[in-house]
């Protein structure tokens, strides 16, 4: 077995991963690293180029498989779940597999649909709708291999480990990773599961190791849960007293636990941003959208005008889910916080933030600039009502016990992210450069 760690071994974004079995390669997710695209959003107005994504890194740079000439040996592509980081570049590459189809959950592939929709491209490949803990054949040069779905706990729905079973032992991709036992929406991580793959045989595990370098573990949904219920009976009151509140918008579940307890306000609630609208309505389509008879969803500028035109005038009558949590331009909150809007901010009113800034530059940049323009407007700010979707120490652990792999390679950060992993693994009696991994983008590992 071959594994070349094509990205998001040396940054938080654009993750893939391909594994070559004999003449055989896979590839696992295609993702995004945002501040290249934020920084490309700034210079290319429509749409983006391939040429253009490569410039700033927005994409994993898969031309290593040209390199390598593992290119043509594709026999499919594994999406794990629906964040940008994982399927967002994907549309943008396809046309570099012609012909090879698409394997993911079925809420992954009405947001892969719905990107490709936007990215004008088109691509000929099957996109191949599975279920979490299924297994499926694909077709190799010489006969089929099987690879199974396995129900993960993260921050969006539908999420899933993606495991290639080879002669050699599984293969198993572990992003991202977290347990969540008392998860409010979808089952619970699938531990019997795992740990049969375990006991079969784990030749490699590739492993979320962003908190690797924390203990604390974050908590499940039904915390967040809490958090919401506290900032929610700490809102200023009033019939006179606007209410926002801004969540990742691929957070179903979120967003869910949102409705349940905006509810109790008797406020109508309405969700305003194109994003929300694209992951609320990938989910209505799939039918995991317990929420759907509860809110009205807007898209469009005109619909969205006409929904703050109502609040402004009538601010005690509506709870608003909106875009915005990072201060990305042209989202919801940006355009209101920029004037930019009929609806105006006033003294008193209430903006949640059930999200935390992704420590990024651009990001920590953005998110100031707004809260100081926001907070001049006596908007009553409630920040990081959250927990976020990745593991720490102890989840690491507990995965590596179920599957005892053979080798580990950790993922999904910085070098100096990933490199405690290392160090904890050793815990558990891997040795570096031999049976564990710290692996650059573009490094290839035989074992
Ligand atoms: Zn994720």
């Amino acid at each position: 077995m071959e594994i070349c760690t094509i990205g998001g071994f040396e940054e938080v974004g654009k993750n893939m991963t391909a594994v070559k079995v004999d003449d055989d390669v896979f590839i696992f997710d295609c993702g995004f690293f945002l501040p290249g695209i934020i920084e490309l959003q700034e210079t290319e107005k429509i749409g983006y180029s391939l040429s253009g994504l490569r410039r700033v890194g927005g994409v994993p740079d898969d031309r290593i498989l040209d390199e390598l000439k593992w290119k043509d040996k594709v026999r499919a592509i594994f999406i794990s779940h629906a964040h940008l980081d994982h399927v967002g570049g994907l549309p943008f590459l396809l046309h570099r597999y012609p012909d090879v189809d698409v394997f993911a959950t079925p809420f992954t592939i009405k947001v892969l649909e719905s990107l490709i929709e936007d990215s004008k491209i088109v691509a000929n490949n099957k996109l191949r709708m599975v279920n979490s803990n299924s297994v499926h054949e694909v077709k190799t040069s010489n006969g089929k291999v099987k690879v199974e779905f396995v129900n993960a706990t993260h921050s969006t729905i539908d999420c899933s480990y993606v495991v290639l079973h080879t002669d050699e032992g599984a293969f198993f991709y572990a992003l991202d990773l977290k347990f969540d036992n008392h998860s409010t929406l979808g089952a619970p991580p699938n531990y019997k599961r795992l740990k049969e793959i375990g006991e079969k045989g784990v030749k490699a595990v590739v492993i979320d190791a962003l908190y690797s370098s924390t203990d604390v573990r974050p908590g499940g949904e039904k915390v967040a849960f809490g958090l919401l219920e506290d900032a929610f009976s700490k809102m200023g009151r009033g019939a006179d007293k606007a209410l926002f509140i801004t969540t990742f918008s691929s957070h179903i579940e979120r967003l869910n636990n949102i409705v349940k307890i905006g509810q109790k306000t008797n406020r109508e609630i309405i969700f305003l941003g194109r994003s929300l609208a694209k992951y609320v309505l990938s989910a209505i389509k799939v039918g995991k959208c317990p929420f759907r008879e509860n809110v009205k969803i807007m898209k469009y500028r005109n619909q969205v005008d006409s929904v703050l035109k109502k609040v402004e005038v009538d601010r005690g009558k509506y709870l608003i889910v909106c875009t915005g949590h990072q201060g990305e331009q042209n989202s919801i909150l940006d355009r209101i916080s920029r004037g930019d809007s009929v609806f105006k901010f006033r003294e008193g009113d209430n903006l949640i933030f059930s999200s935390s800034v992704i420590p990024t530059e651009v990001n920590i940049e953005a998110r100031k600039r707004l809260d100081a323009k926001l907070r001049k407007m006596g908007v009553k700010l409630q920040v990081d009502v959250h927990v976020h979707g990745h593991g720490s120490r102890e989840d690491m652990r507990e995965i590596i016990n179920l599957l005892k792999p053979e080798h580990v390679i950790p993922a999904h950060g910085t070098q100096a992210q990933e490199e405690p992993f290392i160090e904890l693994s050793q815990e558990f009696g891997y040795k570096p450069h031999e049976t564990s991994h710290l692996m650059k983008n573009g490094d290839v590992l035989k074992i």
